[in-house]
């Protein structure tokens, strides 16, 4: 396949800084297809969070550069990562007055979105291209990422500014379609287009507001997701659409589904330096030390030794499934288990779960806070993996924990539903426990049913190295991705026959 030059465009990225699964995406993605010979750069805003010396990051060229936004113009500097060991390259996009705060795009003081999140991404996208053209670097494709990036596809189709970048092409993944980037209508004024473009029912207009997302997604030349299911399911109905169903289900023929991998240099037990004992599955006796550990560092007291642990790591959000476990808390914890859970966000689930530790304090451990480390130590040391979600586009801690050898429990949507099967035990089939229907006495039958398997060490110690075995690694998603560049390209400048 011919090498292309690809920008990966990002709000976030490991290991600069991250909140979801889309820092995990952008911080691997490149890693792979440098390897098959791209030259790709990801390019994302340079954030209070990232550590500057740390990552030796330096200003590319001399003198700032600028970008014109709500009728100003806002100077920045271009910094690259210039680390030898750097596994590929990374830009940041530094403008300490919108990207020097505590939080990536929420004000940690009202728990609400920060007020001029319309000028910081629509800001960044034009900066994005602003930097293209500086350093020359005029990419095949822009790679656009959720709506904090959907601009960018936009500024090329309409801007006559950027008729430099006629061939540029674009694609746009979608990592979460309920996060759409929606402003009053009065923001359109603010990104510099000419008021005519604002044109109901098209391309950055949604229910008359300005949608970030909807412009990207009308926009781009070809549009993808993380997972086949949820390709399916974003055009199927409003409950998974959210409301871009319609528009999706027009460019249908545009629309992919590509799993995301998983980075097995990060999660792989044999080779975790984040966890006390490592393990492989020709040896596994390091998870039984990672479960002490685990049992440690939460004060879950030692009932039995053979007591299963259910860990749970997760954004505090409604889409994560939370309400389920409300509604069956207490016959839940009433079953032989203990559970860990990690994970911030929504004021309620952080009351719901800090008044079931009260309740269940030798059975429960919350812990409110974001923590990598520990995050990889839940998934080491825990016997299963709690992903009920009611919506779920790709989702990553389902495969880190089979990996692991914690098998998950997952409802079935999304990429939870392309990646995990049913056990069958007696047919020795399945790799996790699976429930269809979003309700909370389903999924109490499927945790029942994963405790009562895991009383046979024997059949789920085969389970475990069935999971442990499977193959989620980038290379094969990295190549379907340099497909649909290939195909955002040859849309751009149809081949003549
Ligand atoms: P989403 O992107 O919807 O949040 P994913 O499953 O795709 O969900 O990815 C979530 C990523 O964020 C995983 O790498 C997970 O381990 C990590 N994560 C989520 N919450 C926390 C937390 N509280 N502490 C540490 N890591 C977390």
């Amino acid at each position: 396949m011919q090498a292309l030059k690809i920008l990966l465009a990002s709000s976030e990225a490991v290991p600069y800084a991250k909140t979801g699964g889309l820092a995990d995406v952008a911080g691997a993605l490149p890693k792979e297809l440098k390897a098959m010979g791209h030259d790709v750069k990801l390019v994302m805003p340079l954030y209070a969070q990232i550590d500057k010396d740390k990552f030796q990051l330096k200003v590319i060229g001399s003198g700032s550069l600028s970008a014109k936004i709500a009728g100003r113009v806002e100077n920045f500097n271009l910094y690259e990562d210039a680390r030898e060991e750097r596994e590929f390259d990374a830009w940041f996009i530094d403008n300490p007055g919108f990207f020097d705060r505590p939080e990536l795009y929420r004000d940690p003081k009202t728990g609400k979105d920060w007020a001029d999140n319309d000028e910081r991404f629509a800001f960044f996208s034009r900066a994005i291209l602003e930097s293209c053209r500086k350093t020359g670097f005029i990419p095949n494709v822009i790679h656009a990422n959720d709506w904090q990036s959907g601009l960018v596809p936009a500024f090329l189709k309409v801007d006559p500014a950027y008729s430099d970048f006629a061939g540029v092409a674009t694609l746009l993944s979608i990592h979460n379609i309920a996060y759409q980037g929606n402003f009053p209508r009065e923001s359109f004024a603010k990104l510099g287009l000419d008021e005519s473009l604002f044109i109901p029912g098209q391309g950055f207009e949604f229910w008359n507001y300005l949608s970030y997302l909807k412009a990207g997604l009308w926009y781009a030349d070809i549009l993808n997701t993380v997972s086949p299911t949820y390709a399916k399911e974003i055009q199927s109905s409003n409950e998974y659409g959210y409301g871009f169903e319609g528009i999706l289900k027009d460019r249908s023929d545009d629309l992919y589904g590509v799993l995301n991998g998983i980075d097995e240099d990060i999660w792989n037990p044999a080779k975790d330096e984040l966890i006390p004992a490592k393990f492989t599955p020709d040896n596994l006796s390091g998870k039984a030390k990672c479960k002490v550990a685990l049992r440690k560092m939460t004060k879950l007291p030692m009932v039995r030794k053979d007591v299963p642990i259910i860990g749970i790591i997760s954004r505090l959000a409604d889409q994560k499934g939370f309400d389920l476990i409300a509604e069956v808390a207490d016959e839940m914890l009433g079953l032989d288990l203990q559970i860990v859970v990690l994970g911030t966000g929504d004021q309620k689930y952080h009351e719901l779960f800090t008044a079931l530790q009260k309740k269940y304090p030798k059975k429960l451990s919350v812990t409110l806070g974001f923590d990598n480390a520990m995050a990889h130590l839940i998934e080491a040391g825990s016997d299963m993996f709690l992903m009920p979600s009611r919506y779920e586009p790709c989702g990553l801690n389902q495969m880190y924990s089979l990996k692991y050898g914690t098998i998950p429990i997952v409802r079935e949507t999304g990429g939870l539903a392309d990646t995990i099967q049913n056990a069958n035990p007696s047919r020795s089939t399945g790799n996790g426990f699976t429930f269809r229907k979003y309700d909370s006495r389903e999924m109490l039958n499927a945790i029942k049913f994963a405790v009562e398997v895991f009383r046979d060490k024997n059949i789920w110690e085969v389970m475990m190295l069935r999971g442990m075995r499977q193959d989620f690694s980038w290379a094969a998603s990295a190549e379907k991705y340099g497909e649909l560049y290939h195909k955002a390209v040859e849309k751009k400048q149809p081949v003549l026959a």
